[in-house]
């Protein structure tokens, strides 16, 4: 190594970059963690904290896969604030042909080690009696669960310092790349391995890289304990997940241990702003009421907006950014961030010390997109 002031310096403290600096402080490296405003203030701050296996592509699945698996194993370090909690997901089913779909999503869970049950509609009303009456039936995935972001956030932060590791907030970076580390102050560090880890803003250090913003609403009700037991996502919430152009709504409800209810879900391209959309916001709460009609009665507190970091092919960019051996990339995780940051710390840094990673990385190496970049 050069006589670098860093050995590793991260760029961003949201999930991602906390997960990127407990990982590489634990494997012994130096490690600097440099973010302008406060740790997980970005989209960490707005998430849902759905740790949730997705198989839109076999990529995604093995990605997602691998992370629950390690949240699995962190469980039994992480602080009571971090509210993890194993409560499953139920997709649900609305008609035939979304129950074909259950039966599809069965078999391909199955066959990838992921235990799941079809439940039939009376199974359905069973397990979540609130929703409404009618529905075909679902996959309930016992294995999938729920944290506080925010509070993740800060305990692999935390643990990261504890392994040496510095954390540098209110530093906000211009510039990267070849080594080097460039602040809005005019201030430069020196790093061996800088770690783009900025969420939807990735592409402001990382010119030519394909991550648009896609924008999000939540909201969050009152305490209601027992309303709802696990986290509900209609399936018709992977058409809308997958409409790269329109924008979208869709029914995703989520129990919290304090018996708030948080409910999702929007995305929109191309809407820069933070504020509230006041159509989509009640276009997504008509949808939640058509699941769930008693939600209408509830009282809410809070309404809050949030920047997915989304890649053209629905897969975040993880590894060494070609033309500089000293810029690495992890980002790109749209709607999947909070469950993936594990993986993506665990494999990245598997890249960088040459260990072997326990899942294939070429699906996520940013390589793949810089092509087209790097050829114009
Ligand atoms: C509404 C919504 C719901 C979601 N629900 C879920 C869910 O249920 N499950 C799930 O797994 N994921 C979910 N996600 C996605 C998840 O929140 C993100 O993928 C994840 O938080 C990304 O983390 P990150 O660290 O990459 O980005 P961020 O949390 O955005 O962190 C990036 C950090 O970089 C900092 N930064 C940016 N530019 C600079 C700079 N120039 N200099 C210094 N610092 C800089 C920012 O201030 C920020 O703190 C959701 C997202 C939204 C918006």
């Amino acid at each position: 190594m050069s006589k670098a002031a860093y050995e590793v310096v991260i760029v961003g403290a949201g999930i991602v970059g906390a997960a990127c600096a407990d990982e590489f402080a634990r494997r012994g490296l130096q490690v600097l963690v440099m973010e302008r405003d406060a740790l997980a203030s970005g989209a960490t701050a707005a998430g849902m904290g759905h740790i949730v296996v997705m198989d839109d592509s076999e990529a995604q699945f093995a990605l997602t896969r691998y992370s629950q698996r390690l949240w699995q194993e962190l469980q039994p370090e992480l602080p009571d604030n971090v509210e993890y909690e194993q409560c499953g997901t139920i997709w649900i089913a609305a008609d035939e042909e979304e129950m074909e779909e259950v039966l599809r999503k069965h078999e391909s869970y199955g066959k990838g080690g992921v235990p799941t049950e079809v439940c039939s509609a009376q199974r359905l009303k069973h397990l979540e009696p609130n929703l409404r009456d009618g529905m075909t039936g679902g996959l309930l995935v016992p294995e999938d669960g729920v944290l506080y972001p925010p509070s993740a956030a800060w305990f692999l932060i935390g643990r990261a310092q504890q392994h040496g590791a510095q954390l540098r907030l209110g530093a906000s970076v211009v510039e990267i790349g070849q080594g080097r580390v460039r602040l809005r102050d005019g201030s430069e560090i020196r790093g061996d391995i800088i770690v783009n880890a900025t969420g939807a803003s990735a592409p402001e250090l990382t010119p030519g890289l394909e991550v648009k913003s896609r924008k999000g609403h939540l909201v969050i009700t009152d305490r209601y304990p027992g309303f709802l037991r696990h986290q509900l996502v209609e399936l018709g919430y992977l058409k809308s997940a997958h409409s790269v152009s329109s924008d979208s709504v869709a029914f995703n409800v989520q129990p919290r241990r304090t018996g708030q209810i948080l409910i999702g879900s929007s995305r929109q391209f191309g809407v820069e702003h933070k504020e509230v959309d006041q159509v989509i916001l009640a276009r997504m709460l008509e949808r939640a009421q058509q699941y769930m009609p008693t939600l209408r009665g509830m009282l809410a507190v809070r309404t809050w907006t949030g920047f997915r970091a989304a890649t053209p092919d629905k897969l975040p960019l993880i590894g060494s950014w070609p033309g500089d051996k000293s810029l690495f990339l992890a980002t790109g995780h749209e709607g999947l961030g909070i469950t993936t940051s594990l993986g993506t710390a665990r494999i990245l840094v598997d890249q960088i010390m040459a260990t072997e990673p326990e899942i294939p990385i070429e699906p996520y190496l940013p390589s793949r997109t810089a092509k087209a970049y790097l050829r114009a």
